[in-house]
Parts: structure tokens; sequence; C-alpha cells
């Protein structure tokens, strides 16, 4: 996980929602949350309501109680507003269940991330299956042992919620990185229906590639293609949300366009900017 430092950067300025096309009580959006040490911004470019629903799902994953905060925590994460935090540990001594509160850095903690087994669907070619789900995998930091023997243990308790506010927040940054790199008058599309929770096959949108599959390519922490259909090209964002050299690497297929990258980019319509 990277923890970056530098200025909040405002990559473009959108002037309307990027998720419903509102032009009312615009705000600022980070691409990669600051939470996950993004300090790049597309300024007014989220409605109130759609503002609304994007907080709770990063809040759901990066917040007290969410998927990551304690792997935040321990990882010495960044936040808004620091603090002493101290974490409920359920663990099992002597065969028993018992309620300890130690500090996030001490605490044991799993790493909860979604893993796919391929690209998105829709780039295979394949026809979206609802049945095909995407699996959870689980890491261990390397110091585990040591603090769960440090809290008098044998083993330790996690309770953590999941729905799909993880996958609509990975879609979110590489929708969110697409209309920093393209002007969104250049795109139709795609993926601020899955932000929003209007569709429900994000895995057919969203997938991983691997180290074999893209080498090299991955210096920077996105890259950006297009795939050649029939009505234009669909344009897939790849990138690693952890930052720094931590897979997963992610590719979602975030809207489409009329014409290609290298025709929008004559007219001055791309444009380069850093995490
Ligand atoms: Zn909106």
């Amino acid at each position: 996980m990277a923890n970056l430092a530098g200025p909040e950067t405002c990559v473009r300025t959108i002037g309307r929602c990027i998720y419903c096309g509102s032009t009312e009580r615009l705000s600022s959006e980070h691409i990669i949350p600051y939470a996950l040490g993004g300090y790049a911004y597309l300024g007014a470019a989220s409605c109130q309501l759609c503002s609304s629903i994007t907080s709770r799902i990063e809040g759901r994953v990066l917040r007290k109680g969410g998927l990551l905060y304690s792997f935040r925590r321990a990882a010495g994460i960044r936040s808004r507003r620091p603090k002493v935090d101290l974490c409920e540990v359920q663990a099992v001594v002597n065969g028993e269940v018992v309620d300890k509160l130690v500090p996030y850095e001490q605490a044991p903690h799993f790493t909860i991330i979604r893993r796919f087994d391929t690209r998105p669907g829709i780039l295979l070619g394949e026809n979206y299956d609802p049945v095909a789900k995407p699996r959870w995998a689980i890491g261990r930091a390397a110091n585990q042992k040591s603090k769960i023997q440090a809290l008098g243990a044998k083993g330790f308790q996690e309770t953590i919620a999941m729905g799909d506010s993880y996958e609509r927040m990975i879609v979110k940054i590489a929708y969110c990185a697409a209309v920093g790199r393209v002007v969104l008058e250049n795109l139709v599309p795609i993926a601020n229906h899955l932000v929003l929770g209007e569709k429900c096959d994000i895995p057919y949108f969203l997938g991983e590639i691997s180290r074999e599959d893209c080498p090299g390519k991955f210096e920077t922490l996105l890259s950006y293609s297009q795939h050649k259909h029939s009505r234009g090209y669909a344009l897939s964002v790849q990138f690693r949300p952890f930052g720094g050299d931590i897979d997963p690497r992610y590719e979602a297929v975030v809207a489409t366009m009329e014409r290609s990258f290298a025709e929008i980019e004559k007219d001055g319509g791309v444009k380069t900017w850093r995490r």
C-alpha cells in the first residue's frame, strides 16, 4: 500500500456530475480515494446525491467497520482526522471468545480483497453470466502470529460487512481515472451506472490482469486501452488501486468512445496526470 505524500491536485474541472449529469451543487471527486493515498481529484464533478452514494460506498470499505479499515490503520495510511483508535478484537483464549480493546497497530487483521480469474467478460467476448462470481482472497500480514500471541490468544475472529461496495469503489476509481484522462464529452459512460448501483453485472465489466498478461506495462499506476467494436471503441482502465507494486491489477471497462483514443488526443481531449 502506497502512503504517498503530495499536495492535492485538480486534474480537471468537469462542471457536471460525472455520474448523473446534474449541474447543481457540485463537489470535487478524488480519483483514488484520499484514504488510499490518492491526491488527484476532479473539480466540480459530483452532485450532492451522487456524492452521498459514493461516500457511503467508500465508507463501507475504508472507514471504521469497513473491509479495509483495520488494514489502513495497521499500514499507517493517512487519515483526515488522525486519532488514537482502539480496535475491538474477539480473541480466542483457552477455547473461550474474549473481547479485547487494542490499538489497531497492534491488532491482527485480515486484508480481504476481490480477486478475479480473468479479464472483464466483455473483453473476452463472453455473454454476461449472472452466476459467475468472483472470489474473495484473504491475505495475512507476516507478523500476525506474534500479534495474536501478544493478546494471549490462540486465534481471533473478525466480522466484516460485504455487499458490493468494494467492487463499486474499485470501478469508481477506474471511471474517475478515465474522466481525468479523456474529456467527458468524448465518452459514453458505462461505469457510472455500476457505481450508482443501477447495474449489478459488475464482474462483467471488472476483472483482473496478471503480470504475465501485461508485462512491463505497469510502470505507472494506471494505463488505458481501447478495444474496437461495431459502434466504436470500449475504453478500459488497468490499475492497481493500492499503488506501489501491490497486486491485484484490476481492469475495468468504463465507457465507450465513438472515436479512437488517438483521434481524441489529436484535438487535445486527452490529458496525462499522476496519482
Ligand atoms: Zn449526480
